[in-house]
């Protein structure tokens, strides 16, 4: 029965910005919880009368940002409208958003659902103050206010989607871009990413939108696919039982896993919307928006490590992930020109040291310049360090910082490639083992990797693996 019907959704998503101060008053922005509430207020998020707002130029910076990551066009004359509700996490009675003509609009998220670059049309992304927040406890509510005049994006898309994974691959994306253009962090624990899901569900063939279901309250990526699978079915069986899905908002409950009527169309609330009076249009120049454009997406970078570089899929999805390793790897690339090695040379030595060591991963701060890993990895490439004494070096460097050559002399790490040298220590080394020399000959042909460890042990290390091979398969 199930698979007669397509699922359409389409989705709305709140984003906090990463401003220093509010959106309208140079109170702190609660990017994170504070230490105890109503610490960030003043008289203008408080709605004193005659406290007016003053547009906080960093907000309009990073939505910008946002709407050229998600490929907007953004709009050089915008408008803020008033919507007017009465609730006690908001004291001034209403919220400035902006209804009729939002900063930007007409962009699309690609993003990789499975293996598939699916694109998702966003229909516009308007900015706003966010409310309060209320607790409940026991038969009193608490106020706290920190929130309150905190800027968000909402970004509203086109119903595009058609399945969970591809609510989670979008959101997964949106994420990865608030983060690469520096407007949030998205972190969804933390509410500065949150969903809204509109559903309805149609007869496969139709293309009659049906009455749809906003499904809110939704605060993890796992409970978006449950949220969704739940209300598929909660919709396919009204229809199948000769009713209609009523349009309603709905809220999503995790722990029970269920979802349960909040507000129907026919109690919508009436905002009155009108402009905001106390702000004029916002009007941004050409070269405002211009400055602010941004180059390669993580998408883009990660088809180019699978299909250019030729790395496994889950290498180029780690790499492309945050703007920084992903700006310190292509400069690895480009510096050492070889991109699979810089690839493990990251994922492997690096992320490890990293763990070791328990520091957070983080490339701003290294010890070291990117050119002294490429170093590293050149050094290898010409057969002068080995692989294994090339890990001795990069801890070096990732613990004390310096020079990659320098450190190699210092720790005498330079392989010997001189033949006669090496000659003569494979020659002792057969000698010395004249039973596992006759053993080889006799066929125990595994026996080889044991001579060229020997070799390399009589070396010290510093011989060259690869040359002690040759040598030795030249003699025995
Ligand atoms: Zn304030």
């Amino acid at each position: 029965m199930e698979n007669q019907y397509e699922i359409v959704m389409g989705l709305e998503t709140h984003v906090r910005i990463k401003s220093e101060t509010k959106m309208f008053c140079a109170c702190r922005n609660a990017v994170e919880l504070a230490d105890e509430p109503n610490l960030h207020t003043c008289p203008y998020c408080m709605a004193f009368p005659g406290a007016l707002p003053v547009l906080n130029e960093r907000v309009i910076d990073l939505a910008v940002r946002a709407g050229q990551a998600m490929r907007c066009t953004v709009n050089e004359t915008s408008v803020f409208d008033r919507k007017s509700y009465f609730y006690p996490d908001n004291p001034s009675g209403f919220q400035i958003t902006q209804l009729y003509h939002p900063i930007v609009q007409h962009g699309v998220v690609r993003a990789l659902v499975g293996d598939e670059v699916k694109s998702f049309k966003i229909e516009r992304m308007h900015i706003e103050a966010d409310a309060g927040k209320l607790i409940h406890s026991g038969t009193k509510t608490l106020c706290d206010y920190n929130r309150a005049g905190s800027p968000l994006m909402e970004i509203v898309t086109e119903p595009d989607f058609r399945s969970k994974e591809d609510v989670i691959g979008y959101l997964e994306e949106l994420q990865k871009l608030m983060r690469w253009c520096g407007a949030s962090d998205a972190d969804m624990e933390k509410g500065q990413l949150r969903c809204d899901v509109n559903i309805s569900i149609r007869k496969k063939g139709e293309t009659k939108l049906n009455n749809r279901v906003e499904l809110k309250n939704i605060n993890s990526f796992s409970a978006i696919g449950r949220a969704i699978d739940n209300e598929y079915k909660r919709q396919i069986k009204i229809v199948e039982t000769g009713g209609v899905v009523s349009q309603e908002t709905r809220g999503w409950d995790d722990e029970k896993g269920m979802s349960s009527s909040q507000r129907s169309k026919e109690d919508a609330m009436d905002y009155r919307y009108f402009p905001e009076p106390d702000l004029p249009p916002l009007v941004i120049t050409k070269e405002f928006i211009e400055e602010r454009s941004i180059g390669d997406l993580p998408i883009d970078r990660r088809l180019k490590y699978v299909n250019e570089y030729k790395l496994q899929a889950d290498d180029a999805r780690i790499l492309s992930a945050s703007r920084e390793l992903s700006d310190f790897y292509e400069e690895l690339v480009k510096q050492s020109g070889d991109a699979k090695k810089s690839c493990s040379y990251i994922t492997t030595i690096l992320f490890t040291l990293f763990d070791v060591h328990g520091e957070a991963i983080s490339f701003n701060n290294l010890k070291f310049g990117v050119e002294e890993l490429a170093r590293v990895i050149t050094l290898v490439n010409k057969d002068e360090i080995s692989s294994t004494n090339a890990k001795v070096v990069v801890e070096e460097l990732f613990l004390n910082g310096g020079k990659a050559d320098a450190i190699v002399d210092a720790k005498k790490l330079r392989q010997v490639s001189d033949t006669e040298a090496l000659k003569a220590i494979a020659e002792k080394v057969l000698a010395d083992n004249p039973g596992q020399v006759a053993e080889y000959k006799s066929g125990k042909e595994n026996l080889f990797g044991f001579f060229v460890g020997q070799c390399m042990k009589a070396s010290a290390g510093q011989g060259n693996p690869k040359m002690f091979t040759e040598i030795l398969k030249g003699i025995l």
